[in-house]
């Protein structure tokens, strides 16, 4: 079809956009074509602004506005646990629980050699020096129930080891397969307190 360069050009960066196909990027892009201009020039500052305003804390790797993040400088929140999730949105599922009162490391993966996705990708490493300095009795490894989950948190509770902190893992009652983010809160409220030795 021979669409104005404008046009076929973001229905080709929708369509980059996880879960989203052809069709769908199509319709959106015709969808836009309908909206004030006002409100477009607003939308792009948002995606303009998305990576140049935000960082990743230097201590947990979350994603935030600011180095060290709300969590990690809060000094309500208990430094002597740390959970172990693999992406940003995990964290905001278990903050929504309002049960979790340590503080986070955010790996941005896991494990997954299928995807050429090996440690080095991660933000593995950056955890051993957290738990170096006697504060840290607890890690949760809440990576996701799933193979690549299960890989990875196998993979850091060896780095652990030697180190004598207790690891942990959370409790099953998490569908198996899926992701941390999908749980409800009662499952994951649930998952945290019945979580086991590892
Ligand atoms: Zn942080």
């Amino acid at each position: 079809m021979n669409l104005p360069r404008p046009v076929r050009k973001l229905i080709e960066a929708f369509e980059r956009l996880p879960g989203i196909g052809p069709k769908t990027a199509a319709r959106l892009t015709f969808y836009l074509l309908h909206v004030p201009q006002k409100q477009l020039e607003s939308f792009a500052e948002a995606l303009e602004t998305l990576k140049k305003n935000t960082v990743l804390c230097s201590l947990c790797h979350n994603i935030s506005d600011r180095d060290p993040c709300p969590i990690c400088s809060n000094r309500n929140r208990d430094k002597a646990t740390i959970c172990v999730v693999e992406q940003p949105l995990d964290v905001l599922a278990l903050e929504k629980t309002g049960d979790y009162k340590g503080v986070y490391h955010v790996l941005h993966g896991a494990i997954s050699p299928l995807n050429n996705i090996g440690p080095d990708e991660l933000h593995i490493r950056e955890l051993l020096p957290r738990l170096k300095n006697g504060e840290v009795k607890e890690v949760i490894l809440a990576t996701n129930p799933n193979m690549e989950g299960e890989a990875t948190a196998m993979y850091i509770a060896k780095l652990i080891k030697p180190l004598g902190i207790k690891v942990t893992r959370l409790a099953h009652g998490l569908p198996v397969g899926a992701d941390l983010e999908y749980a409800d809160e009662v499952t994951l409220s649930r998952a945290i307190e019945g979580r086991r030795k590892y």
